[in-house]
């Protein structure tokens, strides 16, 4: 019989060539453990998932319960779904009254794909905007609006009249035109490696966007609930966007995503035509349940107002390391930025090795990740700086820089 290790390099289709992926067997706050039984830190939460822990009891529990109950029953919208109602209307009452409209989907893409075609609808408009080094998924509509040219063109030809722009360039603002049907950025840059917006950015291009009558679209499928120390990301602005995305978090660890508008825009997807949007999947009822639950314990357990402290545990010491030239933090994301030449590939391997998972960046080749679970602790997180200090000592000796 065949090993699971063999079976994941004869038989999966992979993104890319992992050499020695660890196997999971548990995982548990922010542990996971391996088939040796090894514990390893989780400082990545499955790319901003596990906000609230792995296997939180409560969301547990909520999943449990509704499974009990009933999982799919139908294509999206057919029937009421109590989880879905609940879900949507605990967004709409945390969210601006403009945003009381949610049509939930499965993923981060598919929120996407669902805003791309809601904006083409709502202004008969097809141009977009979009910004370097932006990840928005890996549909064709989104890898449209992708921010890097060497994973998009291998794909081509993909969506016409997408215009990129510079992020936190105010003078490229008036390239928005009325021909734009959408501008879609994410209000922190999560793959570039945390860029965080300038002062009055996202209010001068909400401007333009009300002057064009183009549709602003805020991705914060990575950034929301509480990763940057407020339920949605958007809030550290004060600007609303006409389309929220969100996803990953959202389901408290299961697949679940949203676009998110007023009703008024949202009937372009229902009428004329009917079925402008449709999913199968789309706010599965044991993904709702997970949310709810989650939402309720990043509340309760008040992990958002304690990300901005818990992320300047890290930040505060780290950036004091000779081999670190900058740290970028949003809450309790952070984007640690290694000086010019270090290794960092050895660094990443020195993670590995020391059982932390910690994981690069799509568009920023010298920073890493530390996006650990919100319910990781102080004490926690003091050990986990000693060995981050650690693992980047044993590849070069800060005595030597
Ligand atoms: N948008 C952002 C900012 C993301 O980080 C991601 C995924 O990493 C996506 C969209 C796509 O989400 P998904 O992988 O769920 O399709």
């Amino acid at each position: 019989m065949r090993t699971n290790r063999q079976l994941f390099r004869l038989h999966m289709g992979l993104p890319s060539v992992e050499d020695e992926p660890v196997e999971i067997v548990r995982a548990q706050g922010i542990y996971l453990y391996d088939d040796q039984g090894q514990a390893f830190i989780d400082l990545v939460s499955g790319v901003s998932v596990s906000n609230t822990g792995h296997l939180h009891p409560r969301v547990v529990e909520a999943i449990k319960t509704q499974l009990d109950q009933y999982m799919h029953v139908m294509v999206y919208g057919k029937f009421l779904q109590s989880p879905q109602v609940q879900l949507a209307g605990k967004l709409a009452e945390m969210l601006p009254a403009s945003l009381d409209a949610v049509y939930f989907v499965s993923s981060g893409s598919e929120a996407i794909e669902g805003a791309i075609k809601l904006a083409k609808r709502i202004t008969g408009r097809t141009g977009m905007v979009s910004f370097k080094n932006a990840y928005h998924g890996g549909t064709a509509g989104a890898l449209s609006l992708l921010g890097n040219e060497s994973l998009k063109n291998a794909f081509r030809p993909l969506l016409p009249g997408v215009v990129q722009l510079d992020f936190n360039d105010f003078h490229q603002i008036e390239l928005i035109s009325k021909d734009i049907a959408c501008v879609v950025i994410e209000p922190i840059q999560a793959e570039a490696g945390i860029i965080l917006p300038l002062p009055s950015y996202l209010g001068a291009i909400r401007k333009r966007c009300d002057e064009t009558g183009s549709l602003l679209v805020f991705d914060e499928i990575q950034m929301g609930f509480g990763r940057t120390g407020k339920m949605f990301a958007f809030e550290h602005s004060g600007v609303v966007p006409d389309i929220l995305c969100l996803a990953k978090a959202m389901g408290g660890g299961l697949p679940l995503g949203a676009f998110i508008s007023s009703h008024r825009n949202m009937h372009a997807l229902t009428h004329d035509p009917e079925l402008g949007h449709i999913t199968t999947f789309g706010g599965h009822p044991v993904s709702c349940a997970a949310s709810l639950a989650s939402i309720d314990v990043l509340i309760s357990e008040q992990l958002i107002e304690s990300a901005d402290y818990k992320g300047s545990l890290f930040s505060q010491r780290l950036i004091n390391h000779p081999a670190i030239r900058e740290v970028r933090q949003a809450g309790l994301m952070l984007g640690v930025e290694l000086n010019e030449n270090y290794p960092i590939e050895k660094v990443m391997k020195s993670f590995k090795k020391h059982r932390l998972i910690v994981d690069q960046f799509l568009f920023n080749e010298s920073s890493f990740r530390i996006a650990p679970p919100l319910t990781i602790t102080e004490t926690e997180i003091q050990a986990v700086v000693d060995m981050i200090i650690e693992s980047i000592d044993a590849v070069i000796n800060p005595m030597e820089l």
